[in-house]
């Protein structure tokens, strides 16, 4: 069994933590600045199995829950197969409705796997889909994927292709230096929602990421 929260909540809202890993290294990720939110720890050792996080969901339900979120300490996908067993879970024990973060690079990482109708057959209702910057040379400087410079892309594709299963909703964290109106009328030419996010990290920690992303 893993260490660390596999779960967690806060007032009514009930949260998933399928992994802590990261295929990105985001200038902004919250794993930069603490080990955990709402007073859990998420950083695991190792990634859940199926099993291991249904067991987990279980041991920790309450029907005071009225909504689920698979969001994570890293990137949910990087742990499909708990995801889907997480999601199938949560809605046998209630009808809530269940979304999840991603960072939205689905198809390089799962590019045998139909991960949007997989998704959507778990009972998913609603996917928000990093796309944090306007142009594939932001998306490399800020989010650093090692998947490479393909992951932009591939965020738009993956987009489309939620769009018709799901409420999809892109979004970009509100940094200097990022063009939000941009990053708002990709949204727009998707046909998908915007949502702005706000910077979690320590105020300071602002201006060292506006000056990378300008020099
Ligand atoms: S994609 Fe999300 S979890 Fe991964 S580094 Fe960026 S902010 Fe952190």
């Amino acid at each position: 069994m893993s260490k660390g929260d596999l779960t967690y909540w806060r007032g009514s809202s009930f949260y998933v933590n399928p992994t802590s890993r990261c295929m990105n290294d985001c200038l902004f990720c919250v794993r930069h600045f603490g080990e955990g939110v709402f007073g859990f720890d998420l950083v695991l050792d190792e990634d859940p199995s199926p099993e291991d996080l249904v067991k987990a969901i279980d041991n920790t339900w309450d029907s005071k829950f009225d909504e689920v979120a698979i969001v994570g300490f890293g990137e949910p996908l990087l742990n499909l197969d708990a995801v889907l067993s997480a999601t199938i879970r949560v809605k046998e024990l209630a009808n809530v409705p269940a979304r999840m973060n991603t960072n939205g690079q689905a198809l390089l990482l799962h590019p045998t796997r139909e991960v949007a109708r997989e998704l959507a057959e778990a009972g998913l209702d609603r996917i928000q889909i990093s796309l944090n910057a306007p142009d594939p040379d932001t998306y490399l400087q800020l989010c650093q994927p090692k998947l490479g410079r393909g992951a932009f892309e591939s965020i738009l594709e993956f987009t489309e292709l939620c769009k018709p299963l799901m409420r999809v909703e892109l979004s970009a964290v509100d940094i200097p230096g990022v063009d939000i109106d941009a990053c708002r009328g990709i949204a727009e030419r998707l046909g998908v929602n915007f949502r702005v996010r706000v910077f979690k990290g320590p105020e300071g920690a602002l201006d060292g990421i506006f000056r990378t992303l300008t020099t």
